[in-house]
């Protein structure tokens, strides 16, 4: 699988590559994080707020999920940006970071359609789940944000994306689950998530949506549910990372 890693690790880098590219034209000068205004060469972020270092990699796949990729590092100007579009409804912003990842597919190109990918079948674009509790404290649901954003650029290099939120629904508030460890975590997230669709998921391949991808444990959860209602293949694409893993991204195996 090495020429699959590799080949995803090209694809990660031109991702990275872009962030910033023509989130202008939807965040007009001013800084996502700190928001003094921008210089004409600088887009989503100010230069004081840059990240020096590239974010880490995402590392192994979470179980059960067979390939995973994401934009940024979750730390500094990005953790902050994604708070106040997340928790102070700053609508601009969360348009930006939307931006950011769509046009990171755009930039991404034919690269990032390797392995299952290439496969001729529709793939599913899927958000991972808000609770209707947080959606009602939050006004919004951003990972369906980030969904919608993305079908236009995977659309556009000719994958059969489709809408599929429906798919996966929250039975329990288990967004925030602060102080608990990975062992904790993946218990207390058990049977979370169940499967509402009516059409049916045999053999249907699916891209998962989240923000910001921790310890792996909730798309871990979302893909085993979703594999048990026949779903063939699972991706994960998340705006940030936590960089706990300095390990490159892989694909398991593609799967039969
Ligand atoms: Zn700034």
């Amino acid at each position: 699988m090495t020429g699959s890693r590799s080949t995803l690790g090209q694809v990660w880098a031109a991702l990275r590559s872009v962030s910033n590219d023509l989130t202008r034209l939807v965040w007009p000068g001013r800084c996502a994080a700190c928001e003094q205004p921008l210089a004409a060469e600088e887009t989503l972020f100010c230069a004081s707020c840059e990240p020096e270092q590239q974010p880490a990699l995402p590392g192994e796949p979470p179980p059960g999920v067979d390939a995973v990729l994401s934009l940024f590092a979750y730390q500094g100007p990005v953790r902050t940006a994604l708070h106040k579009w997340k928790y102070h409804r700053r609508t601009a912003i969360g348009r930006a970071l939307c931006e950011a990842l769509a046009e990171a597919l755009d930039a991404a190109g034919p690269r990032l359609f390797i392995g299952e990918f290439l496969s001729p079948s529709p793939l599913a674009v899927v958000p991972v789940p808000t609770h209707v509790e947080r959606l009602r404290e939050r006004g919004f649901d951003h990972t369906w944000a980030l969904g919608k954003a993305v079908l236009r650029p995977l659309r556009e290099q000719g994958v059969e994306a489709i809408w599929r939120p429906e798919a996966l629904t929250r039975a329990r508030a288990t967004e925030n689950l602060p102080g608990l460890d990975a062992q904790e975590r993946k218990a207390a997230l058990a049977g979370a998530f169940s499967c509402q669709s009516k059409r049916s998921l045999e053999q249907v391949r699916v891209l998962l949506i989240d923000d910001v991808l921790t310890s792996g444990a909730t798309a871990s959860e979302c893909a085993h549910t979703l594999k048990s209602h026949g779903v063939s293949w699972v991706a994960v694409l998340s705006l940030a990372h936590t960089p706990a893993t300095k390990a490159p991204p892989r694909q398991k195996a593609a799967s039969p």
